[in-house]
């Protein structure tokens, strides 16, 4: 580049970053004074300065998908609310916020959800691997069934990714379809675990009168070799955590050792006795107290 171009840039820059406002046009051009100049040079020599002794910590691009665009879309936050529901900051919620129903949505059937749920499972495999067994058989891991080993995804995508309120009705309907798929994350640790030696041991809310039906979809699903099937019995009113860590105490008394328990409910995992480790699922459609 010629000088002479090279000064008219210089000189452009200074007065674009002095505010001072020109005609590209007419080059109707105030010509600054050599004070303002002077005032210019040195505030971009702070700058300069100010950017070197502030190391960039990580160059940060704008994410696009699930955790980014769409929440600032849906208007709220509803990453920062999703976050908030898996951490149980939030607790005793009904619906999904009607504002992150699109972003719920995305979660669920794009890769975030799959990839949330590896996670957790490759922490659930590495930990089974260093089990030492007893040998005596009597190790167990507990697994809940919806949304942990059965996806209803098909239903809560008719039903606006949980943003309606629950409709007892309809859902059994849905059960006793025994359509629902597969989560294949946790079908691996399941399949790993039968290969290691700790026996599956399915603990869920579902009550009694479904457990033919329940049976039947686990099995269509390509899970086999569980060691039991727990469901609700009829007419039962308890808390899920009463229910489930009632359940499992009767497992431990009956000289089971239950060395994990993974569900996509809180209340999957908390009550003692949990578990030697738990794992927490993914699950921003519905909450259970
Ligand atoms: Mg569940």
């Amino acid at each position: 580049m010629a000088m002479a171009s090279k000064k008219l840039v210089l000189l452009v820059t200074l007065l674009a970053a002095a505010g001072i406002p020109f005609s590209r046009g007419s080059w109707n051009i105030r010509m600054p004074t050599a004070r303002t100049l002077e005032a210019v040079a040195a505030r971009l020599e702070t700058d300069v300065a100010a950017a070197a002794a502030a190391p960039v910590i990580h160059a940060l691009r704008p994410l696009l998908g699930s955790a980014g665009e769409l929440g600032r879309r849906a208007g709220v936050p509803c990453d920062s609310w999703r976050l908030a529901v898996e951490t149980y900051n939030k607790r005793d919620w009904s619906t999904v916020p009607a504002s992150c129903e699109s972003y719920v949505g995305h979660y669920m059937l794009g890769g975030h959800y799959r990839r949330d749920s590896r996670a957790v499972v490759d922490e659930a495999v590495a930990y089974a691997e260093g089990i030492q067994l007893a040998g005596n058989g009597k190790e167990v891991w507990v697994f809940d069934v919806d949304e942990t080993s059965l996806s209803n995804l098909p239903y809560y995508a008719k039903h606006g990714f949980g943003t309606e309120l629950y409709n007892a009705t309809s859902f059994d309907e849905y059960v006793l379809e025994g359509s629902a798929p597969v989560l294949p994350e946790t079908q691996r640790l399941f399949k790993k675990l039968i290969s290691l030696g700790i026996k599956p041991v399915f603990l869920t809310g579902r009550t009694e009168d479904k457990r033919n039906v329940t049976e039947a979809n686990l099995r269509s699903q390509g899970y086999s070799g569980w060691a039991n099937l727990l469901l609700k019995p009829m007419g039962f009113h308890a808390t899920t955590i009463a229910y489930k860590s009632g359940e499992r105490q009767k497992l431990q008394d009956a000289g089971y050792v239950i060395v994990g328990n993974i569900g996509d409910q809180w209340s999957d995992i908390l009550g003692t006795p949990e578990g030697a480790r738990t794992f927490k699922l993914p699950d921003p459609l519905y909450y259970i107290g």
